[in-house]
């Protein structure tokens, strides 16, 4: 199927969330920018950039980090050990979901790093999962008309309602039941 909202259009948007948020310019806003180490934001503009995003798009990003949610789901200490370092487990996982070329996600790793790795990308990819989750048939309407807007929400084009989509910690907690079971890390 092909994607109502394209992700050039996404990483668009994620860009001016960024810049809007950070006060700072497009053009040093790269997609492999990491957020914090080379863009400058603190933990707490990270709230503001989902809120735009999450307006823009009518969608409920991610309040918990993946680490949490390993936590959660396989125990404490599963994901952090008592240094707080990362586990190898968690490092493994990290792997599969933010792809094995990344340097910083090595053994030993501290937790305060974590959140260094999330990039211009990365978040643009976060979005394009939720936007995914988009229901085949309208909820209201039971037609399969989807379209978006003048701006880059999606809806019906029969009724005209909204859609709706998965909440971004539930897709987290779906993406590693799923990999739990293909490769039983924990
Ligand atoms: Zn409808």
């Amino acid at each position: 199927m092909q994607k109502i909202i394209s992700e050039a259009t996404v990483l668009e948007e994620v860009k001016k969330a960024i810049t809007e948020t950070l006060t700072i310019d497009k053009e040093s806003v790269k997609p492999e920018s990491s957020i914090i180490k080379d863009l400058g934001a603190e933990s707490l503009d990270f709230l503001d950039i989902n809120y735009r995003l999450e307006q823009t798009f009518g969608i409920k990003m991610a309040r918990h980090f993946i680490l949490e949610h390993i936590e959660e789901m396989f125990g404490e200490g599963s994901a952090i050990d008592e240094n707080s370092q990362l586990t190898d487990k968690a490092i493994t996982l990290l792997k599969i979901r933010m792809g094995d070329s990344l340097p910083e996600l090595r053994p030993g790793m501290d937790m305060d790093e974590v959140p260094t790795l999330i990039t211009v990308q990365s978040l643009t990819s976060g979005v394009m999962d939720i936007l995914d989750s988009l229901p085949e048939k309208c909820s209201a309407c039971g037609n399969s008309a989807w379209k978006s807007d003048a701006n880059v929400r999606i809806k019906c084009g029969s009724c005209g309602e909204y859609a709706t989509f998965a909440n971004g910690d539930d897709l987290i907690k779906a993406w590693l039941t799923k990999i739990q079971n293909e490769k039983k890390i924990f």
